[in-house]
């Protein structure tokens, strides 16, 4: 039993260190009900999975302490996860979040099944199957936006890893010796193209502050965003020779901003890619907007669903 008639026992979650948001969905798969909180990020992990559940309850309208049993709860997390244990391995926007067992609490709390994994590869699922990349097989989501991650997507299902930790690209090493990473290592490109990374070297609050800059003809700002969009343009080269994908999406603010970035990022992606791979690969902005998040939980939790009807029917 797959398809549409799983879509009503799917809550989505996205969990940012801005906003927790959480919807429910309609058979078509569009969302039904929506609710969202500001993130309690420095009352901790307990205090914000409370606010899930209750978010959770909110938008299923159960009235009860548990939501119906059959429900899947599937949750975008904003870090590093093992997505078998359900477990967040720390996260750059949620301080102190270290080895938190995020899908027990919220199956304890809820009483029904959740399912968490990374928000990139989250977010290269809903672009790969509502977005940008409908219809490719081999597809890459990069965000650039506090941080740098990629989503993997080969052969249209979503590629993990060994362990459950690929798509790490902002912490490939870039500048031998570079800037401090909150990773512990040095010259990453996350320390080097990442929003945080581009307000930090132009001594600015915020990127987009970086881009106001530039856009009204300040020259260090300018030199500053150059720089960072080098790298990223490089790096994604390197993915391209790598990977040899059909397509990789961009999202996150810092390529949102306009200006001159993302030109002089795809003149550098030529730089850093062998032409022929290049010329194969679309480079796309992302389509899903603020809901990519959920809808790319949803998808997750679709694929969840349709894998355990597939193994029932199997058994
Ligand atoms: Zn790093």
């Amino acid at each position: 039993m797959t398809g549409v008639g799983q879509a009503g026992r799917i809550v989505a979650v996205d969990l940012g260190g801005t906003w927790v948001r959480v919807a429910s969905f309609q058979p078509d798969g569009t969302i039904r009900e929506r609710a969202r909180a500001a993130t309690l990020r420095e009352a901790g992990p307990e205090a914000v999975v409370a606010q899930i559940c209750s978010l959770a309850r909110e938008v299923v309208s159960a009235d009860s302490w548990s939501v119906p049993e059959e429900m899947v709860v599937a949750i975008a997390v904003p870090g590093p996860v093992d997505p078998v244990a359900g477990v967040m391995d720390g996260a750059p926007n949620l301080p102190g979040w270290r080895m938190v067992p995020l899908r027990a609490l919220v199956e304890a709390e809820l009483g029904c099944r959740c399912l968490i994994d990374h928000d990139a590869s989250v977010a290269a699922l809903g672009e790969h199957r509502r977005g940008a990349g409908r219809g490719m097989a081999d597809f890459v989501y990069v965000t650039v936006s506090t941080g740098i991650g990629a989503g993997l997507i080969f052969g249209g299902r979503l590629y993990r890893g060994g362990s459950g930790r690929a798509g790490e690209f902002g912490h490939m090493v870039v500048v031998e010796d570079g800037p401090l990473c909150h990773c512990g290592n040095r010259g990453c490109l996350e320390a080097v193209s990442s929003g945080t990374a581009i307000a930090l070297a132009a001594g600015a609050p915020s990127a987009a502050e970086v881009s106001r800059r530039a856009a009204a003809g300040d020259q260090a700002a300018q030199e500053v965003l150059a720089a960072a969009a080098r790298q990223l343009g490089l790096a994604v080269g390197g993915l391209i020779n790598l990977l040899n994908p059909d397509a990789i999406a961009f999202g996150g603010g810092v390529l949102a901003a306009g200006g001159h970035f993302w030109d002089q990022m795809v003149a550098a992606v030529a730089e850093g890619s062998f032409a022929a791979t290049r010329a194969h690969c679309k480079l796309l902005r992302s389509q899903l907007g603020e809901d990519q998040g959920l809808l790319g939980a949803y998808e997750l939790a679709q694929d969840e669903l349709a894998e355990g009807a597939a193994s029932v029917l199997l058994a």
